[in-house]
């Protein structure tokens, strides 16, 4: 045995060379890029079971790894190495382990990228630090003289409760130096407080409401799920309004009764504060939340809360569903249909798709909520996979918007404009009677589209395939794919000709000029990504429209997400048919997810809304289905034509996109690929060709496409394939199975 190595680093404490008289050996895996779980001693004094976490050594490093399970035996015990130590924390469950490997085979990512998605938090596995804490001293005596700043301060911590010096900033809006500064005096006690997880004591029987009877069947129906404690998926199915997150709310209030864990999974954008207002009034308690915008210790004390079980409810983006929960009972995936689901790069997997999937391993109920159901779960649903629960009207008699499709063939908008004039009278119609519009268009920026009037040159990024897109505020053009910009230029830098550059098609910001034009009396307001950089000048912007200091809003998709605006009742949609182009399976699907999403925006209370959809294909399906708010004959149709074209979700698509800085090298790995490709009958392969976005961040991009029927194992055939083929270094590529992006 190699013993030299085991205490060369001179860390290795817990290990005493006869400890390994008959060496007991598991399988670990480390959370980095690679497949298999390996082979490493357990000392003696250790007590390791399965799904413990670990220190061990790899390479000259000492690493995190979790125990996979028994030893593989391929190598030699002689020159394995030692586990290192043991966390002291629950163990990971056999359920999460097992999840791990499902979607390791499944998305044919390495296994070990998948559990670094389920460590996602440094440092969690140490206990945290005391942290600074402050507590009233009841013993000094007040001074006659002081501050209000610190008069304020005391008379919050009177109370005697123990706070962090941040929470008392926050509640007497003073600076982090005045609450030392008192400490130094001796008018505050410090002490060490421990950070405790969030979410530990919801109060599940606190704000609940009296439901509908629909309401209070479909709620009946999802808490004997909870309580079965066996594996089933609900499609809740209602328009906006109707009182789904209420009723799954009864779900979650079931669950915590049990003494189980909640996840509820939102796509990020829709993580708003009303959304977190809403758990609180109901639980009163915050949830743990899961994003990517966490502090680091917010982060580590989620992480322990829910590996301990004490943290009870998870509101979070896709990522909270690879936490391992010592005890989960639920997951709801809200708004399901959403593609901000699917993660497209690292792991490239859909969480709506492998929430389904965690459920069934976990024996655990899923409720998959929108009033928009993507086609997969609504054809799940007709084919009896799912039970599909519906609400069928608004709560409280609040009634659906009137939709209609504005005609531009005949409907003409003036030259350089956009909004026509059924339009602006409608706007102008709700500005009289003092009520809001939302102008909807999802596009940021002033023009998508930049081009000299001379020569025809257009503004390209010069790291991807796309235009630049004005910004008015910013003066600049933007690339929305990697963030390129530059000032707009004075001359053409193809021609030379001066001043010739001309905005093309309208954004938000040009919107927002024509509005100005037509009603210089408003109040407007863009809202776009790009004009709440912060969650607070969001939360800001969101307070004006409720607070009716706004009266029409021009807003991408920021604007459509779970908002209410009790005034807002007239919607319009300025290109409706934006969504249709591009010639992706899903365009249609989406674009009536989202139109159906923006027009659940007008008329939430008792005032009836309106929408407008302008559109140039007034006879399409979509601006159909819309007007006659007929969804099921919709997606009817789209189902009838996906299974037509052997698409999915009657068939199985995988993605193959290479990358790399050297087109040469990138189009050879693409037609070494294709020449072995696969196909006959069940399975065929298009391309290699250019993908779409041909060139993103200055790397040049080929794609494969493969269509599979649904008898065919498509994970093992590409397995095979693509790793028969050699990739040189330089050179990614990238397996997406169920994708939704074809760029
Ligand atoms: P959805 O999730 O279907 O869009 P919500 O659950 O957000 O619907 O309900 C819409 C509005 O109606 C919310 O303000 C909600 O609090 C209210 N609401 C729904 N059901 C009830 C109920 N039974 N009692 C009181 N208010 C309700
Ligand atoms: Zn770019």
């Amino acid at each position: 045995m190699d013993q030299k190595s085991l205490f060369s680093e001179g860390k290795n404490e817990c290990v005493d060379a006869s400890d390994f008289a008959d060496k007991n050996v598991m399988r670990i895996l480390v959370p980095y890029p690679m497949d298999k779980a390996y082979d490493y001693i357990v000392p003696h004094n250790l007590h390791i079971t399965q799904g413990n976490y670990v220190c061990v050594p790899l390479g000259n490093r000492e690493i995190i790894g979790v125990v996979w399970g028994e030893a593989s035996g391929d190598v030699n015990p002689d020159k394995l190495k030692s586990i290192i130590s043991k966390y002291d924390i629950d163990p990971m469950p056999r359920e999460h382990r097992d999840f791990i490997d499902w979607v390791a085979g499944y998305t044919l990512a390495p296994k070990g990228l998948v559990l670094k998605m389920a460590l996602s938090a440094r440092g969690g596995l140490n206990p945290p630090k005391p942290a600074r804490g402050f507590l009233y001293n009841k013993d000094i005596e007040i001074p006659a003289k002081l501050s209000p700043q610190r008069r304020k301060v005391l008379d919050i911590m009177s109370d005697g409760k123990t706070r962090i010096a941040s929470e008392i900033a926050d509640l007497a809006s003073v600076s982090a130096a005045v609450i030392r500064g008192m400490a130094d005096k001796g008018l505050l006690d410090e002490v060490g407080v421990f950070n405790p997880a969030p979410c530990i004591y919801p109060e599940y029987e606190n704000g609940a409401v009296d439901l509908s009877e629909d309401q209070q069947m479909v709620a009946d129906e999802l808490c004997d799920d909870v309580s079965s404690g066996k594996f089933s998926v609900s499609l809740l199915d209602g328009v906006t309004g109707a009182g789904k997150t209420e009723v799954y709310f009864e779900a979650v209030a079931r669950a915590l009764k049990e003494g189980k864990q909640a996840v509820i999974l939102l796509p990020e954008i829709a993580l708003s504060n009303a959304f977190l207002e809403r758990f609180k009034a109901r639980f009163a308690c915050a949830p743990a939340l899961w994003h990517s915008h966490l502090t680091p210790a917010q982060r580590k004390s989620a992480w322990r809360g829910v590996v301990s079980g004490d943290t009870r409810v998870v509101v979070g983006a896709r990522s909270a569903l690879f936490l391992p929960y010592k005890n989960l009972g639920l997951i709801i995936v809200d708004e399901e249909h959403d593609p901000a689901y699917k993660q497209e790069d690292g792991v490239i997997y859909n969480a709506r798709d492998m929430a389904v999937v965690r459920g069934s391993i976990g024996k655990i109920p899923v409720v998959l909520v929108s009033a928009t159901p993507s086609l997969e779960t609504m054809i799940n649903a007709w084919d009896g996979r799912y039970k599909h629960l519906v609400l069928q009207s608004r709560y409280g008699g609040a009634i659906l918007p009137d939709i209609s499709v504005v005609d531009l063939r005949i409907d003409k908008p003036d030259r350089q404009c956009f909004l026509s004039k059924t339009m602006i009278d409608e706007v102008q119609k709700t500005l009289d009677r003092g009520e809001q519009s939302l102008l909807f268009l999802n596009r940021r920026g002033y023009a998508p589209l930049t081009l000299c009037r001379t020569c025809g040159h257009r503004m390209e990024c010069p790291r991807c395939t796309a235009w630049l897109v004005e910004h008015k505020r910013s003066g600049r053009l933007h690339c929305h794919h990697c963030g390129y910009n530059l000032p707009v230029p004075k001359d053409c830098p193809e021609c030379g000709d001066k001043d010739s550059f001309a905005a093309c098609g309208p954004g938000v910001e040009r919107i927002f000029e024509e509005a100005k034009v037509n009603f210089p009396d408003a109040r407007i307001m863009i809202l776009a990504s790009d004009m709440a950089a912060t969650n607070e000048d969001m939360k800001a912007m969101l307070g004006e429209i409720i607070a009716g200091e706004v009266d029409i809003i021009v807003g991408t998709q920021i604007i459509a997400k779970g908002h209410h605006f009790p005034n807002l009742t007239f919607v319009g949609v300025v290109d409706a048919d934006l969504g249709l182009k591009g010639g992706d399976l899903r365009a249609a699907e989406r674009s009536y997810q989202v139109l159906h999403q923006v027009a659940g925006r007008a008329g939430r209370e008792q005032k009836k809304g309106k929408v407008l959809l302008q559109s140039w294909m007034p006879d399409h399906r979509i601006m159909k289905a819309m007007a006659g708010c007929d969804r099921d004959e919709f997606l009817g149709v789209e189902a009838a034509e996906r299974e037509a074209a052997n698409m999915p979700p009657y068939s199985r698509l995988a993605g193959i996109i290479i990358s790399g800085r050297d087109e040469a090298i990138v189009k050879s790995v693409g037609v070494s690929l294709g020449r072995t490709a696969p196909q006959g009958k069940q399975i065929q392969t298009l391309g290699p060709a250019p993908a779409p976005m041909a060139r993103l961040r200055g790397n040049y991009r080929y794609r494969l496409l493969v269509r599979a029927d649904k008898s065919i194992n498509i994970q093992k055939t590409l397995a095979h394939w693509v790793g028969a083929v050699k990739v040189p270094s330089t050179v990614r590529v990238y397996i997406d199975i169920d994708p939704q992006s074809f760029l």
